[in-house]
């Protein structure tokens, strides 16, 4: 398993290294020399001291494990790299730790529980766009699904992987991918769509001197080529990768190479020869604990002996091959075991226990067809389920954004609802407010159109309408009414001492002595000047004339109210009692005679129109 782990150009392409200067340099090397690479980092765990330094020289040992087909120790090696890392370690380097352990597992045939592992290493690879761990990942992905006896999912991962590789300068690089594309087609029986694959490989290794890489291509082109027929150039080929692997000490590949060339040997019953090769590889696969390996070196063993005669020594293989047979992984190996054990059976003569054994044989490799469609079966199942599982949850997404996005609707008209009633009670309470500023406003205004600016008692119109209506009632209801006509003495005189503004301010005064004095029912009203309209509706003209012979006294404090002590003012007042159905002007046309009698009469005083009608005029 070639793992072209950063060359320092691939590491300008792809970011920076993960892994120091040195362990660089020994991941290097178990791609040339793997046997080397294991003796050094065996050397430097000694003197490590950090946990990151002990898990990375683990990882080496992993690798160098791999290259050299030694599942077991790659995975126990990778195993020990995981427990050494902690939260300091970086995602790259443990989801290389992860499938490296994936990998290793595969090889040795316990691919089951990690191929959830490995599909979330690709996908998070994918995610984060990492392509040095997508093409790692795809690479351990092919190989547990050849493990899982499928070998066309295998082979789509593993043309993806050699497209990945052929459009980016990455850690792994097309030969790795197309060695297993290769692999994958030989062993589904189509060698000659193997083989320019293999070559591809094979050139690519040769230029950069990678011995192990080229051992094993080399193994695989030369049994493809004895497939098509061109068994001459095959054994060359794989005598070729012998003496290389020798060369290197690529044990495993020696082995592999040994177990082709016997096999080709035995097929042209050329046993005497196959044997040594056979025993050799057998010792070496011993060694490295490869059951799959053993066992079919052991078959051919056993070949060789029945080819020789030698039934006892050819069931003694066959029964080793069997014990290590153990377990649902080896049921493919058993079958073939049983064949050759009845074929052993019926070569001793021994015709119903070679029976027995093939009816048995039939069964076994009934079930295997049975367990290989059902594991297929189920994969599928659950790979429908998780797809039905992710449509569902795209569904239930889907429906959870429109929910989310209708109560976001609600809310927002809600929110607008209550904008709206908020603005129609602000609306309505300004237009009240301007409504109820409006009324007072023309109240106001009306105020200002009855009222005397200067002294605050009625304007001569508005005082002559309340007298005329004034007037009228108390005719109607046979009532009395009375009428006085008040006018300043000398007011000139006032004016031309004091000026025109203390004047004004002696009107004022008036105007505020006489709301005082009256009742509110009366009319007060300026008639123009320093002239005055009074009305006094239900009062008798003897309670008016005490009244406003009060009120003249007050006139005379005004110089004090406006501190003009020197002024003297006094109010002469013509006075009528309404009677005989007279209007409005003819009653203030006798109280003005009235008035003008008190001015003759020498002023500050009061003349009442009565007195005036019984006197004959002067
Ligand atoms: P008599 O005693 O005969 O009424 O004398 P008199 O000076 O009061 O009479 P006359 O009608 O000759 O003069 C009224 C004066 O009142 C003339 C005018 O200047 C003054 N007068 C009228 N209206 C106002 C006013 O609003 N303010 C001031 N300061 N003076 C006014
Ligand atoms: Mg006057
Ligand atoms: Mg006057």
């Amino acid at each position: 398993m070639l793992i072209g782990i950063s060359s320092s150009a691939d590491a300008k392409v792809t970011g920076q290294s993960i892994f120091g200067e040195e362990v660089n340099q020994l991941l290097l090397l178990t791609l040339h020399h793997p046997a080397d690479a294991i003796e050094q980092a065996q050397d430097k765990l000694k003197s490590a001291q950090t946990d990151q330094q002990k898990s990375q020289l683990h990882f080496v040992l992993a690798r160098a494990y791999s290259e050299l087909l030694l599942p077991f120790k790659a995975r126990e090696e990778a195993q020990k790299a995981q427990s050494l890392i902690n939260d300091s370690t970086g995602n790259e380097f443990k989801s290389y730790i992860s499938l490296s352990i994936a990998e290793a597992s595969a090889i040795s045939g316990l691919a089951d529980d990690i191929e959830a592992s490995v599909k979330s290493e690709l996908a998070k690879a994918r995610k984060q766009n990492n392509l040095n761990i997508q093409a790692y990942a795809l690479r351990v992905a092919g190989l547990v699904q050849l493990t899982l006896n499928s070998p066309d999912k295998a082979l789509s991962r593993f043309q993806e992987g050699y497209a990945l590789t052929q459009k980016y300068p990455i850690r792994l690089k097309p030969a790795d991918f197309a060695y297993w594309i290769a692999m994958v087609y030989e062993n589904q029986g189509e060698p000659q769509l193997a083989i320019p694959y293999f070559t591809e490989a094979q050139k690519y290794y040769q230029q950069q001197s990678l011995s192990i890489g080229k051992v094993r291509t080399e193994i695989g082109l030369g049994k493809a080529l004895i497939a098509t027929g061109q068994t001459n150039e095959g054994l060359l080929v794989l005598r070729d990768a012998a003496e290389l692997a020798l060369e290197v000490q690529d044990l495993q590949g020696v082995a592999n190479s040994y177990r082709h060339i016997a096999e080709q040997l035995i097929l042209r019953n050329e046993a005497e020869q196959a044997e040594p090769f056979l025993q050799d590889a057998l010792i070496i696969f011993n060694d490295g604990r490869n059951p799959f390996m053993q066992i079919s070196v052991l078959l051919a063993l056993a070949e060789v002996h029945l080819q020789k005669d030698a039934y006892a020594t050819s069931k003694d293989y066959l029964k080793r091959a069997l014990a290590l047979a153990e377990g649902d992984s080896f049921l493919a190996q058993r079958i073939d075991i049983n064949r050759k054990m009845a074929q052993v059976l019926a070569d001793q003569a021994d015709f119903s226990a070679a029976y027995d054994l093939m009816v048995n044989n039939a069964t076994a490799q009934g079930k295997l067809f049975k367990e290989r469609n059902s594991k297929r079966l189920l994969r599928l199942k659950t790979e429908f389920e998780v797809e039905q599982q992710q449509i569902q949850n795209a569904l239930l997404t889907e429906q959870n954004l429109r929910q989310r996005a209708e109560i976001r609707t609600r809310q927002e008209t809600q929110k607008y609802g209550f904008m709206l009633i908020f603005l129609l009670i602000v609306i309505t309470l300004l237009m009240l407010w301007l409504y109820i500023k409006g009324k007072r406003h023309r109240q106001h205004l009306e105020a200002l159109a009855n009222e005397d600016v200067l002294t605050t008692l009625l304007t001569r119109r508005k005082a002559l309408d309340l007298v005329d209506q004034q007037l009228k009632l108390a005719q109607r209801h046979g009532e009395t009414i009375s009428l006085a006509l008040l006018d300043l003495d000398h007011f000139k005189r006032v004016n031309d001492k004091f000026g025109h503004q203390t004047g004004d301010n002696v009107l004022r005064s008036f105007g505020i002595l006489a709301a005082n004095t009256f009742r509110s029912t009366d009319i007060l009203g300026r008639y123009g000047g320093e002239e005055f309209l009074f009305a006094f509706p239900h009062t008798s003209v003897e309670q008016v004339e005490e009244m406003l012979q009060k009120f003249a006294e007050t006139v005379k404090t005004i110089p004090e109210n406006i501190h003009c002590p020197e002024m003297q003012t006094s109010v002469s007042i013509g006075l009528i009692e309404a009677r005989d159905k007279l209007s409005t002007s003819e009653l203030i046309a006798l109280a003005d005679q009235a008035l003008y009698q008190a001015k003759e009469a020498g002023r500050d005083r009061i003349v009442r129109y009565q007195s005036l009608s019984e006197e004959p005029r002067s």
